[in-house]
């Protein structure tokens, strides 16, 4: 099969079908109408092989995790998905691999109303790069900028559920399934990040864990933090390996939730909390912004304790591969 069989076959009818994509996969450009009242909003994220998953991901996960990345910086920014595109690097040309990462891509894509509209596809060591686009209103997008002193701070979802399974891997344990699904399959939180627009003064996507994103925030700011650890939102299998190790590194370090950290002035945070019921988002108040510098951290014991604001850096971090 050519090159263009193979895009023509898996990639030109993916995801939603939409009124503003004039031409779409075949062209050489994709031909697209943003609205002259919203902006776009453009993130794009790599995974790499040995880096980012293990050689025998699963493909159609890796084709729904590859988009949710993006889509979760998206929700960060309350920026609506609308179109991707898709660099794709395969080692060989494995037909039922494509089909299976085509699929995974093309589920979370029209769940989300999102056009797959071009790419690029070449050979190599296996690696996925997808740019996403989103519109947001002229001035509405929720920066890393904007949190003051007395802000609440909001976490969804719950932490460290990722990098725990990614420990049980490397330690040769047997992950439980409910943490694969989320290493594997993460739900970016577009409908709290769209709903936020307006409300939150800042917000992050976390990616990194939660200690570094919320360094981000902070140091866009120039304010700082206090968290209050008895509140970090843990299932059960991680609020357990905190417990045994007496190590927040998990949920403060561990990388890969794609759950949204949002910081919400202090009139609006009973808005925030009606509208996570509402939404069915779990939404947990972890701490608040003060106006001297770094994170200090209050300890179930009492004690507090101030942690580094670093997360996962691809540069000092040891991997596989
Ligand atoms: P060019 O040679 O002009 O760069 P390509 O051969 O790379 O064109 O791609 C042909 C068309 O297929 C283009 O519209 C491109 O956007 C699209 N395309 C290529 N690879 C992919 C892919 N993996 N997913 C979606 N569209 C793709
Ligand atoms: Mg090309």
């Amino acid at each position: 099969m050519s090159e263009f069989e193979l895009i023509r076959r898996y990639f030109s009818d993916l995801g939603a079908a939409r009124a503003d994509v004039s031409l779409g996969v075949g062209d050489d450009c994709a031909l697209l109408s943003v609205p002259p009242d919203q902006m776009l909003a453009v993130s794009i994220d790599t995974l790499n092989v040995g880096v980012h998953f293990f050689p025998d991901v699963d493909p159609a996960s890796l084709g729904h995790k590859a988009l949710a990345v993006g889509l979760s910086d998206l929700a960060a920014m309350g920026a609506e998905p609308v179109w991707a595109t898709l660099a794709l690097t395969l080692p060989d040309l494995d037909l039922d691999w494509v089909h299976a990462f085509a699929l995974g891509f093309g589920c979370l894509a029209d769940v989300y109303g999102v056009r797959l509209v071009g790419g690029d596809t070449t050979r190599g060591p296996l690696s996925v790069t997808v740019q996403v686009h989103g519109l947001v209103p002229q001035d509405m997008a929720i920066r890393r900028a904007g949190a003051r002193p007395g802000d609440a701070i909001f976490v969804s979802g719950t932490l460290g559920d990722s990098a725990l399974a990614l420990r049980l891997r490397q330690d040769g344990k047997e992950i439980p399934s409910e943490l694969q699904q989320r290493l594997d399959l993460p739900e970016p939180r577009v409908a709290l990040g769209l709903h936020l627009r307006g409300i939150a003064s800042a917000a992050i996507d976390l990616s990194d864990g939660l200690a570094g994103d919320l360094g981000h925030i902070l140091e866009a700011s120039g304010v700082g933090a206090e968290l209050e650890l008895k509140h970090l939102p843990l299932s059960p299998r991680v609020a357990e390996a905190v417990a045994e190790s007496r190590d927040w590194s998990l949920p403060l370090q561990g990388g890969d939730d794609y759950e949204l950290c949002v910081c919400v002035p202090p009139d609006r945070i009973e808005m925030v909390e009606v509208l996570a019921t509402t939404l069915g988002v779990p939404l947990a108040r972890v701490g608040w912004i003060r106006s001297a510098l770094g994170i200090e951290a209050h300890l179930p014991n009492g004690g507090r304790s101030l942690i580094a604001a670093r997360g996962y850096d691809h540069f000092t971090a040891i991997h596989p591969g």
